[in-house]
């Protein structure tokens, strides 16, 4: 039973310096305990925050301990009656191998739904963000425009695709001509960028004849300075990431506030966490689409445990389209 442990924070990029693959043993099941497999593991850009030790919405990892985060397991063993062998659950688990866990926290997955990896994706935690973020904070009205940063990511695909769903003129940013074309030809986007080759300010004109009134924000970093002078008057900006800034100790940029100013515009950062008690609104939003067709995604999957780690460093480098999981085991 091997586990991934955190052996050194992070000044800057993540690297196989700060992680280690541990051996551990093999848990027993308590009475009210059930012994789940790991199947598929999430990666995601806020665990970056978590190795560090600032404070901040969610405690950091503990030195010599496991990382966490989001999985897919089976279960092997259960001491627990509404646990039975061979269920698939998700839940917020160390990155081990086998886990112990209690009912109430996990969640049964429904695979009538999807395939058991979007309760990682588009039905799970990113999904919800991009519902939530979108749609409470950034508040689109057909025939606006919906500029999206980070667009082929897990949450930015969903986010640019609700904003068609909505009828917008939805201008997705991301660093790869590979996912301008698959936002362009496989998610209706109407205007890409691809943010390493072109000159954002000439690119984002181009793409914005009407300036802009939503700005999902995943990056934050130099691409949100080239798209605050285009706000239109009473633009929303949904702050949702800032992906760009992760791995930059004492970043810092131009200053915004001017053009808040002028534009009256509303800037709001938000978490996930905050939409808690509204995710049955979310996911059922989100499932609906998904089964009329009208919402698409794309995973990145890699295979085997000690991958991990690498499957997390590619995300600060745009490996990933979509969502970026790990295969860990069979069901
Ligand atoms: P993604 O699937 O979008 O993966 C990260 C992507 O970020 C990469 O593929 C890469 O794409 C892009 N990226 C990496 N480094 C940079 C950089 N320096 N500048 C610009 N882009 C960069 O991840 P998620 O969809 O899971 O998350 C997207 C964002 O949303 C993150 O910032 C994350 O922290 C945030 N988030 C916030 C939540 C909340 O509750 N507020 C919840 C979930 C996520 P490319 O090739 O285009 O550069």
């Amino acid at each position: 039973n091997r586990e991934i442990q955190l052996i050194k924070r992070p000044e800057a990029a993540p690297s196989h310096e700060h992680l280690k693959v541990v051996e551990t043993e093999q848990p027993e099941p308590r009475q009210g305990e059930a012994l789940v497999k790991l199947l598929y593991v999430s990666v995601d850009p806020y665990m970056r925050g978590r190795m560090s030790d600032a404070e901040s919405y969610i405690a950091p990892f503990q030195l010599n301990e496991p990382m966490e985060g989001g999985v897919v397991a089976e279960v092997v063993q259960s001491k627990d009656d509404s646990l039975n062998q061979g269920d698939i659950v998700t839940a917020m688990l160390p990155w081990r191998e086998y886990a112990l866990v209690k009912a109430d926290s996990v969640r049964k997955v429904d695979p009538s739904l999807g395939p058991v990896t979007t309760s990682l994706g588009i039905l799970g935690m990113p999904g919800l963000t991009a519902y939530f973020g979108l749609m409470d904070i950034g508040q689109p009205q057909k025939g606006e425009t919906l500029v999206v940063s980070g667009a082929a990511g897990a949450v930015g695909s969903t986010v640019v695709q609700i904003g068609k769903i909505v009828g917008c003129h939805v201008v997705g940013i991301a660093g790869s001509d590979e996912k301008t074309s698959y936002l362009m030809n496989e998610l209706g986007v109407d205007e890409v960028i691809n943010y390493k080759k072109e000159n954002m300010a000439d690119a984002l004109a181009n793409a914005c004849p009407d300036g802009v009134d939503v700005y999902f924000d995943n990056v934050g970093g130099d691409i949100s300075d080239r798209v605050y002078p285009l706000l239109n008057k009473y633009a929303r900006i949904a702050q949702c990431g800032a992906i760009a800034s992760y791995n930059v100790p004492n970043d810092q940029g131009p200053r915004m506030q001017m053009h808040l100013i002028k534009s009256s515009a509303l800037i709001k950062g938000f978490t996930v966490g905050d939409y808690q008690t509204r995710f049955n609104e979310g996911f059922n939003y989100l499932s609906k689409w998904l089964k009329e067709g009208k919402l698409t995604y794309e995973e990145t999957v890699q295979e085997g445990f000690e991958t991990i780690p690498d499957a997390f460093f590619g995300l600060f480098e745009g490996k990933n389209i979509g969502k970026q999981l790990v295969k860990v085991s069979e069901p």
